[in-house]
């Protein structure tokens, strides 16, 4: 079974918008998985090994999930972030089109890691990935623009953070055959979508588990069973 790596967004201690969880409910969930004997590992061998693995994945580098690393690391349970390198210059909130409503009603839970941030994180041990530059619908772009938006995002990071960008998020998922070849070719080890296009996922669609506010406890104890993910 490959590990169980759950993607989370914004972490908020009031009332969480659309794609955010509340932190007492990220704590629960996360204490409940390693009570029930899950390994929490690093990015790389959530990749590479198989068995009751998890890893704990933040996409859009929110500074509200930063927020939350001093609580995963008493935990024991390593991290990675996938920032946007569009964001990481300055900071700025979060903008999507999909998100700007909720964005204009509250700026602040939408405000991003900035470069130095990530670097804090990073010598913090957590991995940093890419998200791409500008958070596109990778499917829709032209070769050279899904290519420029996997590379730059790479180089950027790893010039401004000084470590190794490995591995790449997809934005909003979005992954099809040739996705995934750009994102080999741009050189990253593995690749994580949510729910991959084909059934038998390879490391360029790698299944995570997204983490919304509706997850009941039930719900999310149901959805994150091995014998419910085997049978998928
Ligand atoms: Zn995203």
């Amino acid at each position: 079974m490959r590990a169980l790596v759950l993607c989370y967004h914004a972490v908020v201690e009031g009332e969480p918008q659309r794609l955010a969880v509340r932190r007492e409910t990220l704590e629960s969930q996360l204490r409940s998985l390693l009570r029930r004997g899950y390994e929490p590992v690093t990015a790389t061998d959530a990749v590479e090994r198989r068995g009751r693995l998890l890893h704990v994945t933040f996409d859009d580098a929110y500074r509200s999930a930063a927020d939350t690393l001093p609580l995963l690391a008493e935990l024991g349970v390593p991290a990675t972030i996938f920032a946007c390198t569009g964001t990481a210059r300055d900071g700025r909130p979060f903008d999507v089109p999909e998100l700007r409503e909720d964005a204009a009603a509250d700026p602040a839970a939408f405000a991003t890691m900035d470069f130095s941030a990530l670097r804090a994180a990073a010598s913090g041990g957590v991995e940093i990935g890419s998200h791409t530059v500008s958070h596109p619908h990778l499917p829709r772009l032209s070769d050279a623009d899904l290519d420029r938006e996997l590379r730059e995002s790479k180089v950027e990071l790893e010039d401004e953070l000084s470590v190794p960008c490995r591995y790449l998020a997809y934005p909003y998922g979005e992954e099809d055959d040739r996705v995934r070849r750009a994102a080999r070719r741009a050189g990253y080890a593995a690749a994580f979508a949510v729910k991959p296009g084909r059934v038998r996922s390879d490391r360029f669609g790698l299944p995570r588990l997204a983490v919304y506010r509706h997850d009941t406890t039930a719900g999310f104890r149901l959805r994150t069973s091995p014998l419910l993910r085997r049978l998928r």
